[in-house]
């Protein structure tokens, strides 16, 4: 029945360019069932079968879930407010968390999201016990955070918040991005 948001949502990543073919992964909470996407999905092209239920309390049911199952599950866990998670691979929101800890944006959407913090002690682990004990402390200040050369999750009531939460974060490190290569800051070296 939460099936077409997944659907919408997940097409919408891949044709944005948040994601690549396999990567990212969408969940919402209901209750204490979290459905998150399988593992290894094509979140441009989902399909029902796609969607797997597991518990919010604990691990007997993530066989088939996405890698990065834990982390969701530790947001969810420290946040009762929130409704879903989107997880991307936005590039040029990544390619920025290299080099800071705290991404500052400086176009007009920074009235929504002014900061976007980098959790730099955890890279490259896909569902990491590191990230899921450090992530959801940022994200209950921020709403969207991202893990240094890996990625962003974003939480929302519901799929569509947090999926343009990542969207307009990801266009914000964008613009920062170009303004850095017109002023000569990329480069260098
Ligand atoms: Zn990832």
């Amino acid at each position: 029945m939460y099936f077409s948001d997944f659907e919408k949502y997940g097409r919408m990543l891949w044709e944005a360019g948040l994601i690549h073919m396999t990567s990212g992964n969408l969940s919402i909470r209901k209750g204490t069932t979290l459905y998150v996407t399988r593992t290894g999905s094509l979140l441009g092209r989902l399909s029902s079968s796609d969607i797997v239920p597991v518990n919010l309390s604990n691990t007997l049911r993530d066989s088939g879930a996405s890698s990065e199952t834990p982390v969701h599950r530790a947001i969810y866990r420290a946040d009762p407010s929130v409704g879903a998670v989107v997880h991307a691979h936005p590039p040029h929101a990544t390619a920025l968390s290299w080099d800071t800890e705290m991404i500052a944006p400086v176009d007009s959407d920074s009235l929504y999201i002014p900061k976007i913090p980098v959790l730099a002690d955890c890279p490259y682990g896909e569902g990491s016990a590191c990230i899921a004990a450090h992530f959801p402390e940022l994200l209950a200040r921020h709403h969207v955070a991202m893990i240094r050369g890996h990625g962003a999750f974003a939480v929302g009531r519901d799929l569509k918040e947090a999926a343009s939460r990542i969207s307009m974060m990801e266009n914000q490190c964008r613009l920062l991005f170009f303004r850095q290569v017109l002023e000569g800051r990329v480069g260098r070296g």
